[in-house]
């Protein structure tokens, strides 16, 4: 298996060179030459297997270059009980026949990122551990992402992270998540200033290629193409949890923002997984939801983009859209560059009058948006006729999941996140706090570890550089 660019500027590289990256040097996406095929004898092998050992299959065509006994050792100390809270790690909930909730954050961030995010902690540790590397991985959160890398880094040898946030605009759960952690290897900052702010530092850092360099500095991003197949796995497993022989057909409701979640799920109905749609939730910024409605891609700007209660969607585009459009032109690399360049500008790009458009149907999409109101009242009715309590995120997906529901076709709605993170809309829904999960009591309670910086990019390299010396 190699991977190429949907940009077509890429000679052939095996997974262990596109790991720490996943962007191509042309600008494009890492992307396989082609996916996996698997057969029925193979789909039917694989219906009774645990976690792990349905991982290993998935995994091991897509990573052939990790001796295949390491990689089962790396997974084996991902996917645990103890990380993920269950023998199933993604334990599916049926609300009634043919309706169900696959629980995907059950990891210690409580959100959907920890699936891949682990995995990718213990990838990046082997792989160093190999060259004798290290890695600074530098990122700016505004939430689930920040939290979701330290927790995966946390005490992993020859990795530090280094994670910009804006001083006191998370919630103080996130804040608390994050700051509360006292690894040596994990580096809060907290910056006078807004998510942009952290963002465009972060940039500039990055373009400081002569830094870079010399200071090892990688990302953690939603581009990165391990996390699209450590997410794949749970496809599978959803499927075969939600239905009794593999002549069914299932559709899954992703609540979508960088199109990360989702595109795990066209990689594994590309690689014959019988799914009928792909259902994808936007809220109130719904350039996804656009597209696949009228053929339109027009990414927002930062003004545009809208500050909602489910803040892990609210986006201006989408990062891992192109790997869908890459597949969508007949792999077609010339003309991926082609639209990317305007999109690159800021400027959007039509499908709708050419023949692609009409081709979206054949890849199973179709899409939905949901608001404020709308999550509110599906989190509230989910409670009283189901007695179970969802987050905002997932309720965007399951309301734009039940409009698009089929008789006779069982759908699967994506929890990417746990309610306690977001307790201020569940009072909103409910009248009363979610519950918090044991160990997590107290989490405001404990001491935090964090230095507070300027919006000053000199500052930050300077603060990267000391404690690269020093620890
Ligand atoms: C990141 C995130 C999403 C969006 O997932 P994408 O892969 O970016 O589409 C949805 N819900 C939650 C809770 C998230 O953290």
């Amino acid at each position: 298996m190699r991977y190429i660019s949907t940009r077509g500027g890429m000679p052939p590289k095996h997974f262990s060179e596109i790991l720490l990256s996943g962007l191509s040097p042309d600008g494009g996406l890492a992307i396989p030459e082609d996916y996996p095929q698997i057969t029925a004898v193979e789909l039917a092998a694989w219906r009774d297997l645990s976690y792990q050992s349905l991982a290993f299959e998935i995994l091991s065509r897509f990573i052939d270059d990790i001796p295949a006994d390491d990689l089962r050792t790396i997974i084996a100390r991902t996917y645990t009980p103890e990380i993920f809270a269950s023998h199933e790690i993604t334990p599916l909930k049926t609300l009634e026949p043919g309706l169900h909730i696959l629980g995907l954050s059950n990891g210690p961030t409580l959100a959907f990122k920890d699936i891949a995010m682990q995995l990718l902690g213990n990838l990046f540790e082997y792989t160093l551990e190999k060259t004798g590397d290290e890695l600074n991985i530098l990122g700016a959160t505004s939430g689930d992402t920040g939290s979701s890398a330290e927790y995966a880094m946390r005490g992993k040898h020859g990795i530090r992270v280094f994670m910009l946030s804006p001083l006191g605009k998370m919630s103080r759960f996130q804040t608390a998540q994050m700051f509360s952690l006292q690894d040596k290897n994990i580096f809060n900052i907290a910056v006078r200033g807004v998510f942009d702010d952290c963002q465009d530092m972060v940039k500039a850092v990055s373009n400081d290629h002569e830094f870079k360099h010399a200071h090892r500095i990688g990302t953690v991003n939603s581009i990165n193409w391990a996390r699209i197949v450590a997410q794949i796995v749970y496809y599978f497993k959803g499927y075969f949890a939600a239905t009794q022989s593999n002549n069914e057909q299932v559709s899954f409701a992703v609540p979508s923002g960088n199109f990360g979640n989702i595109c795990a799920g066209h990689v594994a109905r590309m690689m014959g997984l019988p799914i009928k749609h792909l259902i994808l939730a936007t809220n109130e910024n719904d350039v996804l939801d656009e597209f696949f409605r009228t053929g339109v891609y027009r990414p927002r700007t930062t003004k545009e983009t809208k500050h909602t209660s489910s803040p892990s969607m609210d986006i201006s585009k989408a990062s891992n859209f192109e790997r869908f459009i890459f597949d969508l032109t007949g792999r077609d690399a010339a003309r991926v560059a082609q639209l990317w360049q305007a999109v690159d500008q800021g400027n959007p790009f039509d499908l709708s009058t050419t023949s692609l458009f009409e081709k979206i149907r054949c890849y199973g999409f179709i899409s939905g948006t949901s608001n404020h109101a709308a999550r509110i009242a599906t989190i509230r009715e989910t409670y009283q006729k189901y007695n179970l309590l969802i987050d905002t995120h997932t309720a965007d997906g399951l309301k734009v999941g039940l409009a698009h529901r089929e008789a006779g076709v069982p759908l699967i709605c994506m929890e990417t996140a746990q309610a306690t993170k977001f307790a201020e809309s569940i009072v909103e829904a409910i009248g009363h706090e979610p519950e918090r999960p044991a160990g997590l009591e107290n989490l405001e309670e404990l001491p935090q570890r964090f230095v507070v910086k300027d919006v000053d990019t000199q500052a930050i390299k300077t603060y990267i550089d000391e404690q690269c010396k020093s620890t």
